[in-house]
């Protein structure tokens, strides 16, 4: 019989966090633009007698990190060195959490597109700091340190997921749940997030995990998960055909996408953990954790809820509308300004997605206030404006620096209901269609509705878009009888 497998897979997640220094320098760590080595000092070039002071921006934003992520905090934990000579560690050590950490026994929570609720737990999470960068040329090796000392936490966790899919879910899950405190920019294309993936698989029903291979070098989400696709079709196959699977680092090839051995176990680094000397324990007291948690924003999951219950939107659409918290801000803003929720969350998810999407820019960049467009929405509402004119109010404010209101008037955008002015529209469009009318009188009842909405497309265009269609349908009915 044909063996059945199961894969387990683990994610160590390495987010950048957004502070305006370094972790034990004064350096600023906003570098990205700069040339290469503006950014340093003794401290982060690791001169001999410098002395690290730790940033409590880091440990602020870490506890809020933490704390997103459903963890317990640690009131005590320590800093260790990790040794190992490389030119971006101009230490020749990293100061990273290694015995104890200051947050652990997290989880994240999600569902999968077929429904299926997974809860992964979260190991630790540990304070560190990023390397320098090498830059590879011909036969040269060139150093950028301006990287070197930036915050770095390191979320790794628990064995618990069982597919690609699943690990997919968990970053888009981990990202947002992040970007919404704000600590850190959660990018992988930027740098700001890295992710490597522990992958092994077993018979299905074994509780016995099989040999574990870690994967690096993988640069989007989605490459994560085609990693880890074929990883686990190379250790079935490898298994199957009675060979074995061995412990050891694989680099994801996105070329050829693949992954090829980087080290064996036998290569293994011996890290040489130790503790720390230069640094203090690390003490969060009850206090300092509570005041951070304090200053949490409201988290996604309650505010989909809420979007369900105050506003009525569907879930899918709340899901949308909750994934980024400017987005979210935004939607809010319009339904305040609107008073009109389904409304709001069509407009945002249709038109105001569909430039973002046009334009490639975020909500922040977006061309018109929140408040502008909840106006246009009430505009619409009130009767003054067609819902078709509103989507032409719309386009124009994308480059318009008047208030809705005003271009509604200036421009003569006013629906038009004064009932006089609409009957000689009908009238002469009575008048100057005979045939259709004959056909509409000819017509059955299943027909009838149709050929009066081509009547009412004919005032609607002699009005040039400017009569209110509820009214002209009302009129042209009592003509017609
Ligand atoms: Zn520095």
């Amino acid at each position: 019989m044909q063996k059945q497998w199961e894969s387990v897979i683990g994610l160590e997640v390495h987010l950048q966090l957004k502070t305006k220094t370094k972790v034990w320098c004064g350096c600023s760590a906003d570098y990205d633009q700069d040339p290469p080595n503006t950014h340093t000092c003794p401290i982060c070039l690791g001169h001999p007698g410098t002395l690290p002071k730790l940033n409590k921006k880091v440990v602020e934003y870490a506890v809020k990190g933490a704390l997103a992520l459903n963890c317990s905090i640690n009131r005590v934990s320590a800093f260790d060195r990790k040794n190992y000579f490389y030119p971006d560690m101009p230490k020749n050590y990293q100061i990273t959490q290694f015995d104890k950490a200051f947050a652990e026994k997290g989880a994240l929570e999600f569902k999968l597109k077929n429904g299926k609720e997974v809860r992964v737990g979260i190991t630790k999470i540990q304070i560190e700091e990023d390397t320098g960068k090498s830059i590879h040329v011909a036969h040269e090796s060139l150093m950028n340190y301006n990287r070197a000392g930036i915050p770095l936490i390191e979320i790794i966790s628990d064995p618990d997921l069982r597919s690609s899919e699943e690990a997919y879910e968990y970053l888009n899950t981990l990202k947002s749940t992040i970007k919404y405190t704000g600590i850190s920019d959660v990018s992988m294309e930027s740098g700001s997030l890295r992710c490597d993936a522990n992958v092994s698989v077993m018979e299905k029903g074994s509780k016995v995990f099989g040999t574990r291979v870690e994967i690096k070098n993988m640069n989007s989400f989605k490459a994560v998960a085609r990693a880890i696709d074929y990883e686990i079709g190379r250790q079935i196959s490898e298994l199957e055909e009675g060979g074995e699977v061995f412990q050891e680092t694989r680099l994801w090839d996105e070329d050829q996408q693949i992954t090829v051995v980087m080290r064996s176990k036998e290569e293994a680094m011996d890290y040489r953990y130790f503790p720390e000397p230069d640094l203090l324990r690390l003490v969060i007291d009850d206090a300092e954790v509570e005041a951070i948690r304090k200053t949490l924003p409201e988290t996604r999951g309650h505010k989909m809820e809420r979007f369900i219950k105050e506003y009525g939107v569907s879930e899918y659409d709340a899901a949308l509308l909750s994934a980024d918290r400017e987005i979210s801000a935004f939607f809010e803003e319009v339904v305040r300004a609107s008073n009109n929720p389904k409304a709001s969350a069509n407009w945002v998810l249709g038109e105001v997605f569909r430039v973002l999407k046009e334009r490639e820019i975020g909500i922040e960049a977006f061309p018109m206030r929140a408040v502008d467009l909840g106006t246009i929405l009430k505009l619409i509402d009130k009767g003054d404006i067609s819902g078709k004119l509103g989507k032409e109010l719309f386009e124009k404010k994308l480059y318009d620096l008047r208030s809705p209101e005003t271009i509604v008037r200036e421009d003569g955008m006013i629906q038009v209901s004064d009932r006089a002015a609409i009957e000689a529209l009908v009238g002469e469009v009575l008048t100057n269609n005979a045939v259709i009318v004959d056909d509409y009188y000819a017509a059955d009842d299943g027909r009838k509705p149709r050929v009066l909405k081509g009547l009412v497309g004919q005032v609607m265009k002699a009005s040039k878009g400017k009569a209110n269609p509820n009214l002209v349908t009302e009129i042209l009915l009592e003509k017609l009888k």
